[in-house]
């Protein structure tokens, strides 16, 4: 039963059964014919060898590069697929189709740098780190005239394209993958393809391709995983006209991080604009801001990394100035927007002294105070004010009352972060406007999805949570698609079939999704609690959601979720805060008093976002984690509407390093990302397809019998007849023949036997 059993145990089980079924027809073939397997001692790498003898369950089998013979457990022995396989574009045409001959396949082709492979219907891309020659003009429009059909990101690029042609219908390329995979890259390709074949006179197709430096200078940083990681999920809807041309296109962006802005860990930095702007504003510039060395700001240097190897912060701010201008974001709005981010440069040095003993503060009077509110525009003993108090109601009067250091260090960190977000949040409307070109709309778009991944650390908190929900629900909108494709295949090609029953996460999705008992529901009627803690949250998860055989409680403020990609120990401790998200009304009131209109209308929008004219309790109105799930499923019905294109992105080591396949992190996020799944179900149907023709080709000669008429159909009909091959092993559809795992082996040796 799938609902009780955790996914490891699930997947060991599976991992079981592709052994038994492979090895059922074929263990006496492999000894006696010396056929080539793969075995692992103590759980380390997968290494090649030949069966030398078998007793009770296990074997001896002797390694093919030292010679050296082994006793392995039957377990870990799988039969490797014959040579004329090795290395296949498309994993389901493996005879058998064991993780260990799937990472062999991917590792054969890595090492030749071909990056991509499919899997059915999906693209593998694993991330070569180094660059790769096969995005030049000439590969382009090898793709575009058809000459070229090896896997390939423009070939998916180029599928949707034809398809939302031929149909008429919105297509969407979902691409997924974990932190440093290569999502963001495997965007641009796409869309750099799509610009090719879509280009017009317009002009909107150079501009999409050059916002991404604008939303990358903003939005992306350096972090452990990735020297360019995107902190926000993006949408790209690119919209086409009746003729295929390009004309528009509209971006959406999904939960961008703003902790970063105050908060870093060690060898981690702030969104790359900081630094650029630091190293590469011009010095008159600088003489306005006041601004200095990135290292002399506190929210910059407490990670001890100002710099990434390679990259040239000063060039880079001189290539976004040139995006600026395409877009045309006009010259004053681009200063306003530097300065904001002075202002967020020194708010960070805003210092406090505490004035009693019970902690309560002053600002101290510095330059840090100063240039703060001289960018933003305001009155310089206002932001004193409100940095270090907050306003009370006490029956009719209002009465200020000291904010702790604590508080106080809060209220600053906050207002850096509302700045930085609405800013951020502004660049997007202003790409936005000068993608919109207004042609008239022909229901013709192609969305390309660029999400992060699952994501597990040490310590998970809110907004591991977030992205992992986010992702469950992309996962069932790609199983759902998946098992309907093979389905239909099956059934186009009259041949018959029993329905693989798939297995869904639905379970999980409730665990988090479920009114009134689910995690969403639990978090937000706690966050109303005025005092709720994480602990008290974390106990009424544990009251609640124990039927659920997708979560555990676990001692103190954790929870475990069975999510699809793997277990994810949740703490609590925090969620509660970052839910709430409260908009402090003090720092609204002092944005609308800013002479800077960015400020004012920063300010004026997140009025509008609460119902009532924003007081201390009533001002945090949607929760995050509510308005998070109202996007995610805005996202999830725009998906609905489309045909979806599944890029799966893969990276082969965690290091960033060229050449580099490390099988156990591979093996990991091919379960993640639900490749072996597509895999298995293929295995429970007729995974190897040839066309008539291609067997015909390959396998004609073996006829005795050369009277036989000469289409393909009758030709194939009568290898098999001949081979003697079991029935229940092959179907014969209309234009394919369809073959059980280990039939194609059969088929080969025979071909071997007379050649
Ligand atoms: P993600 O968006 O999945 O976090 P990125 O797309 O930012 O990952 O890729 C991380 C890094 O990997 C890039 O900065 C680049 O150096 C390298 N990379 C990714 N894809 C490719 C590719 N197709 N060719 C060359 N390098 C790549
Ligand atoms: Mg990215």
């Amino acid at each position: 039963d799938w609902s009780k059993k955790t996914r490891s145990e699930l997947i060991s089980e599976e991992h079981r059964k592709v052994h038994e079924s492979e090895w059922v027809h074929n263990l006496e073939d492999f000894i006696n014919k010396e056929l080539c397997v793969w075995c692992r001692v103590a759980r380390g790498e997968w290494l090649s060898g030949k069966i030398q003898s078998t007793s009770g369950d296990t074997a001896c089998v002797m390694l093919s590069s030292t010679e050296v013979v082994v006793r392995v457990s039957m377990e870990e022995i799988f039969p490797a697929n014959p040579y004329i396989l090795e290395g296949v574009e498309d994993l389901i045409q493996l005879s058998y189709l064991n993780e260990p001959s799937l990472l062999y396949n991917l590792r054969v082709r890595y090492s030749q740098d071909l990056i991509y492979s499919k899997a059915g219907p999906v693209l593998i891309a694993v991330n070569p780190f180094k660059n790769v020659q096969i995005y030049g003009n000439d590969i382009l429009s090898a793709y575009q005239n058809k000459a070229l059909d090896a896997p390939h990101v423009y070939a998916v690029a180029d599928a949707a394209y034809d398809e939302m042609m031929r149909e008429e219908k919105n297509q969407s390329i979902i691409i997924s993958g974990e932190s440093g995979a290569g999502k963001t890259e495997t965007a641009k390709y796409a869309m750099q393809y799509l610009e090719a074949l879509g280009g017009s006179s317009f002009g909107v197709e150079n501009e999409i391709l050059k916002t991404n430096c604008i939303l990358e200078a903003f939005g992306n940083a350096k972090t452990s995983k990735n020297d360019n990681s995107s902190r926000f999920g993006k949408l790209m809807e690119i919209h086409f006209c009746a003729k295929g041309k390009i004309c528009g296109a509209k971006l959406e962006t999904f939960s961008f991080d703003q902790s970063r802005v105050v908060q870093l860990s060690d060898g981690e930095r702030s969104y790359h604009i900081f630094y650029q702007l630091c190293a590469g504003a011009s010095p008159m510039l600088k003489e306005r801001l006041k601004l200095k060395a990135a290292s002399e700001y506190n929210y910059l240097n407490q990670s001890s990394c100002l710099t990434i190897d390679r990259v040239d912060d000063t060039q880079k701010f001189h290539k976004l100035m040139e995006a600026f201008n395409i877009v045309q974001i006009p010259q004053d709005y681009q200063e306003r927007a530097f300065a904001l981010l002075a202002a967020v440069l020194w708010l960070g040095n805003v210092s406090f002294e505490v004035i009693d003993n019970e902690n309560h503060v002053e600002v101290v009077a510095d330059e840090a105070v100063t240039n703060v509110a001289m960018s933003m525009g305001c009155n310089s003993q206002e932001l004193m004010v409100v940095l270090s108090t907050c306003k009370l109601q006490a029956g009719r009067d209002c009465i200020a009352k000291r904010l702790t250091l604590r508080q106080a260090t809060d209220m600053r960190d906050s207002l850096a972060k509302i700045i930085y977000a609405s800013l951020f949040n502004w660049l997007v409307e202003q790409i936005n406007t000068s993608l919109e070109v207004g042609k008239s709309r022909t229901g013709r778009s192609i969305s390309i999805l660029d999400i992060y991944g699952f994501e597990s650390f040490k310590k998970n908190s809110f907004e591991q949570f977030c992205i992992n929900y986010a992702n469950e629900r992309l996962q069932q909108h790609f199983n759902r698609h998946l098992f309907k494709l093979e389905q239909e295949e099956y059934e186009g090609d009259g041949i018959d079939w029993t329905k693989v029953e798939f297995k869904d996460n639905q379970e999980c999705l409730d665990l988090i999704e479920k009114k009134p008992i689910g995690l969403v529901s639990l978090l937000d009627e706690e966050s109303n609690f005025p005092k709720a803690t994480d602990t008290t949250f974390a106990n009424k998860l544990k009251q609640h959601l124990k039927a659920n055989s997708c979560f555990k409680g676990e001692r103190g403020q954790g929870f475990r979720v069975s999510h699809y990609a793997g277990e994810v120990l949740y703490d609590t401790n925090g969620f509660m805060e970052k839910n709430r998200d409260p908009l402090h009304v003090d720092l609204i009131q002092l944005l609308s008093s800013c002479k800077c209109q960015l400020l004012n209308s920063f300010s004026t929008k997140m009025r509008h976002k609460s119902p009532k004219p924003a007081t201390l309790s009533d001002s945090m109105n949607q929760s995050v984690i509510t308005k998070f799930k109202g996007q995610l499923f805005k996202l999830m019905n725009k998906l609905e509407d489309t045909t979806p294109h599944f890029i799966r992105c893969i990276k082969p080591n965690s290091k960033q390093c060229p050449g580099l396949y490390e099988e156990s992190h591979v093996l990991q996020q091919l379960r993640c990302c639900g490749v072996l799944e597509i895999v298995r179900i293929s295995r429970s149907g007729y995974p190897t397809r040839l066309t008539h023709q291609e067997l015909a080709v390959r396998y004609g000669f073996l006829l005795l019998d050369t009277k036989i008429s000469q289409d393909p159909l009758s030709t194939s009909n009568a290898i098999l007849k001949q081979c003697n091959l079991p029935p229940e092993m092959y179907q014969v559809g209309y234009t394919k023949v369809y073959l059980r795992t280990g039939l194609i082996g059969i088929l080969e040796d025979r071909r071997k036997y007379v050649l």
